[in-house]
């Protein structure tokens, strides 16, 4: 069995500012080591359940930033970007499960550390099929495209709030309780560890009871509604082609599947960003 870590960072044990997660500030180094550490906890509890391969996925900012040498020497790490598949390369590889590790709530979720969809700066708020979705939505419906059912989210309570309401009841590890966007009660790195390891022990142990929550699959085509931050932005997305203006700051566009919806959403946050 073969088992994807798909890692990102806002979600990792004892982040809870943007300094924390911010490759140009002197705090990132700690926390990218916080971060290598959670995704070994997550390796090691998958190895744990009877896992021959495990391969990990950084996708925060330009994915570089697990540190590769003090990575698990049985994993193998999908590093930088852009990739086609991007927080979630590797899962066309023909993998049995997912595991998001340092995952965040969507954008506009109270007491979440550092909520957000994608793009802070560009993303107010994200439809599939008319289902409002964070990055722990879009990755796990892409992941249901390949039949790849999510096994374990890490993060604050309200991501793994976020994932149960959305997925079923998916195997969770709270690291820390967000009381504001920038204020969390953490576990110490210790703790935080244990926890992810027992978790993703338990959730490979599921899937192979077949136990595991389904794969996450939409209907197509994916009608994807995108709102902007500002009309500005969809001013410029509007000029992807099959966009239709369905609001002031938002335009909607139809996919014939996951992988193209996915696809659809990156672009237009790249031609919506200002
Ligand atoms: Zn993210």
């Amino acid at each position: 069995m073969k088992i994807l870590v798909a890692a990102d960072m806002e979600g990792i044990t004892g982040v809870v500012m943007p300094d924390h997660v911010n490759p140009h500030h002197a705090e990132y180094g700690r926390f990218r080591r916080l971060m290598t550490a959670d995704v070994n906890a997550a390796v090691e509890g998958a190895l744990n359940a009877g896992v021959r391969e495990v391969v990990v996925t950084d996708g925060h900012w330009n994915g570089d930033n697990i540190l590769l040498e003090e990575l698990h020497p049985r994993a193998l790490l999908n590093s930088g970007s852009p990739a086609p598949y991007s927080m979630l390369q590797g899962i066309e590889t023909g993998v049995s499960g997912v595991l998001f590790i340092g995952y965040h709530a969507r954008a506009g979720t109270a007491s979440a550390i550092l909520d957000h969809t994608f793009s802070g700066a560009v993303v107010a708020n994200l439809w599939l099929n008319d289902i409002l979705v964070g990055e722990t939505g879009l990755n796990a419906a892409l992941a249901g495209h390949f039949g790849v059912p999510v096994l374990l989210v890490s993060g604050d309570q309200s991501v793994c709030a976020e994932a149960q309401e959305l997925l079923g009841e998916v195997e969770t590890a709270v690291v820390k309780r967000a009381s504001g966007r920038n204020a969390a009660e953490c576990l110490g790195p210790a703790a935080s560890q244990e926890l992810i390891r027992h978790k993703a022990e338990r959730a490979v142990r599921r899937l192979a009871a077949r136990q595991a929550v389904a794969p996450y699959q939409l209907t197509a085509p994916i009608r994807v509604r995108l709102e902007f931050n500002k009309s500005s932005m969809a001013d410029r997305a509007i000029r992807m082609p099959g966009a239709v203006r369905t609001g002031g700051r938002e335009i909607t566009l139809e996919a014939p599947d996951m992988p193209a919806a996915h696809a659809v959403f990156r672009a237009a946050v790249l031609i919506g960003r200002e």
